[in-house]
């Protein structure tokens, strides 16, 4: 604890925590990088007040966590905005990567884009997700599909974190160009030179109809997890191919979309560790109908969190307030539910929870402050970012 550096709160109408106990009424939060004391003003001990080189009153407001975005494909170049006006006319994601539009756009761009013009793009893209509230993601590879272009976007990725939010990398096996085996044979070489680097905290795959299916993905994870990689799967976005059961074999800390689930797999997720992400966001502006059954998980024991899907192709938001909007009104979560979703849950799907997702001593001090005094106002005054302050590791960034 660092005397000169200490901060305090004061009086917020509510502490959401995400922790125990949930909501703190009339709180205080005192830091400096971490957390060092939350609790009620009342229980405030006095010597804080000394030492505090400043106090700010929040009287009226609300803190939360900062969110944790548990889900992004953060590093690209360029936009897909042609491609997202002939969805809107009727063609299908999977009709637009057949005709050689979609990701192979972006793999393209970004390809030609030198590394200091690409950070230059994304950290237009990170301040968004602060103003928004969000002080920690986790960023996917992907749009290189070949090692030195994989490489370059994982670099930059490393490059950028602290810069100022916190950043985990994920190596993402997303597509191939054209011979599939052939791909997933470099995968597995490249994979040792990944983690050599240290590039990668996790590793994840695309396990779906025509992308990786089965056995190319479990090849993959068999790599992975010898290398001591953490292990993700997008699987159940389009169609059920037997994703969860591959990924809780391996007991993946996370399985993301899962839009096509079975009543077999929640129960074998249920009885997992395996948190299930949730990228309502996606199917949203892919005018799906079919959304993941956020409920059922939740009722049958599953821990559920939710991010963005941040891409340039199907989910082009960094707003994780939008997706809380999205994972109360369409997915059926409480507004409870669907913080600690953003926020502590979110946190443990990349393995952070030791660090962020919520209130309590000791943590990063990660928190937001919103301009109404009832956290319930995030869903009920919709589609307005009353956001007021947000503090990464104890510095103010808005
Ligand atoms: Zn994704």
């Amino acid at each position: 604890m660092d005397n000169k550096k200490i901060k305090i709160l004061r009086k917020a109408k509510q502490i959401f925590t995400s922790s125990n106990p949930l909501i703190i009424e009339n709180g205080s939060i005192v830091f400096d990088d971490k957390i060092i004391w939350v609790g009620k003003d009342s229980d405030l001990p006095s010597e804080y007040l000394k030492l505090a080189s400043k106090i700010i009153d929040v009287s009226g407001k609300v803190i939360l966590p900062g969110f944790v975005d548990p889900h992004t494909h953060l590093v690209f170049y360029g936009n897909r905005i042609v491609e997202f006006e002939l969805r809107l006319r009727g063609f299908d994601y999977l009709k637009i990567r057949e005709m050689g539009g979609g990701i192979l756009k972006t793999v393209k761009d970004t390809k030609n884009a030198t590394k200091e013009k690409i950070k230059k793009y994304v950290k237009k893209f990170i301040k968004k997700f602060i103003e928004y509230g969000t002080t920690t993601i986790e960023a996917k590879s992907g749009y290189g599909l070949d090692l030195e272009n994989e490489i370059k976007i994982l670099e930059i990725t490393n490059e950028l974190n602290d810069k100022p939010i916190t950043i985990v990398p994920t190596f993402l096996v997303h597509d191939f160009i054209d011979d599939r085996e052939k791909y997933v044979n470099e995968v597995i070489k490249n994979l040792e030179i990944i983690k050599q680097r240290n590039l990668a905290k996790f590793v994840d795959v695309f396990c779906e109809k025509g992308v990786f299916e089965i056995e190319q993905t479990r090849k993959i994870l068999d790599k992975a997890k010898k290398l001591g990689f953490l292990l993700k799967l997008h699987t159940d976005e389009f169609y059920n191919i037997g994703g969860v059961k591959l990924g809780v074999e391996f007991n993946a800390i996370s399985l993301d979309h899962l839009n096509e689930i079975t009543d077999n797999d929640i129960s074998l997720l249920s009885k997992s560790k395996t948190i299930c992400v949730l990228l309502p966001c996606t199917t949203f502006l892919l005018r799906k109908n079919k959304y993941p059954p956020a409920r059922k998980l939740i009722d049958s024991g599953c821990k559920v969190a939710i991010g963005t899907d941040f891409n340039p192709g199907t989910s082009f938001t960094q707003n994780m307030q939008f997706v809380i909007l999205l994972s109360v009104i369409i997915l059926n979560m409480k507004i409870d539910e669907a913080i600690l979703a953003s926020t502590i849950n979110s946190a443990k799907a990349i393995d952070m929870d030791k660090f962020v997702g919520s209130l309590e001593i000791g943590k990063f001090a990660d928190f937001i402050v919103f301009d109404f005094d009832d956290y319930r106002y995030l869903v009920y005054n919709s589609a307005i970012n009353n956001l007021k302050m947000v503090f990464k590791k104890g510095k103010r960034l808005l």
